[in-house]
């Protein structure tokens, strides 16, 4: 079957322009002015946007953590994701420790069989490492998970400096690459015992315990071991100016470090701690929210194309589960939802504000994660031969977030009350239509995406 979406303005990451896009079946057979096929169905989409599906290389379904499971599964996530554009999710596959990278992949690919609504890949979690999860680095890569996420913080899932040091000397030798969660885990405990000490407990306890010298002495610790290891290195989630500051010291020593932020990070700040119980609750998250000095300097770094990725770190739990701590911030499971909401966000108060450009949007959201992990151009592209993942965008209409509208699993929403500009009317995954005028039409389409090497 031939589609021809007539009369919109296709956006890449180098510029927008009017062009009409002719999709058979799965592929893009066509990108050109004025564009004919007499066998083709016209869809008339003047007046709107057309992106390449937008990739979020953070989002965690189906997760157990701090003795619960995430709210959001592979069948609420994906079609979360879904009605926000995004047709591809990078999920994070998990080793526990004892088991085997094999034993891990099989077990992530199964909580995504036959629920999974959006395409999706993972990154592999390591959090065991020996010589035998070594030698299975070649099956991960061959299977086509060719990213890899290391903690330097939570005793369950930590790896020491010697690890990483010994994780990236081997991706290097292969090709993969890793994206690193960078906290300092033995001053978050000092941190953390100071206020129980002092008997504080509540949320506005949370920033205090994971300042933002936390996050970049990670981050500079972690760009000396992969400075020695000649790797190249990927930091999830940056949320602060000093850490910015570190990851600019590397480079300017010739390394090569990619950034990922996330859209919390740009648009809520620490002050939420401070709301009355249980509202400060809601926002606990790692890194924690910062200051607007480190919204706008995070804000700058995306303009100047100094961050790479914008990604949501989805993580839902529901006011219940953040609540089941009696009252203590430490035992809270950390995250929040994020991976409906992300498009908009975007758009409303990064191209809308002038903070970014449209064609900036799309590089952050679509393009640049393609290039990082390794899909590009079958994903993260509007070009002939990519996968017909299109979101048809109306920049014209009007929302408001709220927990009523939103369909995560959830019971609050973090971004409640933001006015938003522009809406996700229509989306196709590999030519199917999967949302129709805001509305999921088609589910459980999804299907695992084998990704190669890095190539940005
Ligand atoms: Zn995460």
């Amino acid at each position: 079957m031939k589609i021809l979406l007539k009369g919109g303005t296709v956006v890449s990451g180098d510029e927008a322009s009017l062009k009409d896009v002719l999709v058979e079946d799965e592929i893009i057979i066509g990108v050109g002015c004025d564009l004919s096929d007499e066998n083709a169905k016209i869809v008339d989409v003047s007046g709107k946007f057309l992106f390449p599906g937008f990739i979020d290389a953070h989002t965690h379904f189906d997760l157990e953590a701090a003795g619960t499971i995430t709210a959001d599964d592979f069948n609420t996530g994906s079609r979360a994701a879904l009605l926000g554009g995004t047709t591809t999710v990078i999920d994070f596959a998990t080793q526990y420790r004892g088991e085997s990278l094999n034993h891990a992949f099989a077990h992530w690919m199964n909580k995504a069989k036959d629920k999974a609504s959006c395409d999706y890949g993972f990154h592999m979690a390591i959090s065991d490492w020996n010589p035998g999860v070594a030698e299975e680095i070649t099956d991960m890569l061959e299977m086509g998970v060719s990213s890899f996420k290391l903690y330097m913080t939570y005793d369950d899932m930590m790896v020491s400096d010697k690890q990483i040091y010994e994780v990236l000397k081997r991706l290097k030798e292969l090709g993969g690459i890793a994206g690193v969660h960078c906290e300092n885990s033995g001053l978050i405990k000092a941190l953390v015992a100071e206020q129980k000490k002092l008997g504080n407990s509540g949320a506005a306890c949370h920033p205090i315990s994971r300042p933002a010298e936390v996050e970049a002495e990670a981050i500079s610790r972690l760009c000396r071991i992969a400075e020695l290891a000649e790797a190249p290195i990927i930091i999830v989630h940056l949320s602060s100016k000093l850490g910015y500051e570190e990851v600019l010291r590397a480079r300017a020593r010739g390394q090569k470090v990619y950034l990922e932020t996330c859209t919390q990070y740009l648009l809520l700040d620490d002050e939420r701690y401070k709301l009355p119980y249980p509202e400060g609750f809601k926002y606990i998250i790692a890194p924690p929210l910062r200051k607007k000095d480190d919204q706008s300097c995070l804000w700058e770094a995306l303009a100047e194309g100094e961050i790479q990725t914008l990604s949501t770190d989805h993580c839902s739990f529901t006011l219940k589960q953040k609540l089941a701590s009696e009252k203590d911030f430490s035992l809270v499971p950390g995250g929040m939802p994020g991976v409906q909401d992300r498009g908009v966000l975007v758009y409303s108060y990064g191209v809308k504000e002038n903070k970014i450009s449209l064609t900036q949007m799309c590089k952050l959201l679509s393009e640049n994660p393609a290039k990082l992990y390794g899909a590009f151009p079958q994903k993260g592209s509007i070009s002939e031969g990519a996968d017909a993942d299109i979101v048809v965008f109306d920049p014209e209409e009007r929302g408001v977030i709220s927990v009523k509208t939103q369909a995560y699993n959830m019971d609050y929403a973090p971004f409640e009350g933001f006015e938003t500009c522009g809406r996700v009317n229509d989306v196709y995954l590999r030519g199917n239509k999967v949302v129709e005028d805001g509305r999921v039409i088609a589910e459980h389409g999804g299907r695992f995406l084998k990704r190669g090497g890095f190539n940005l």
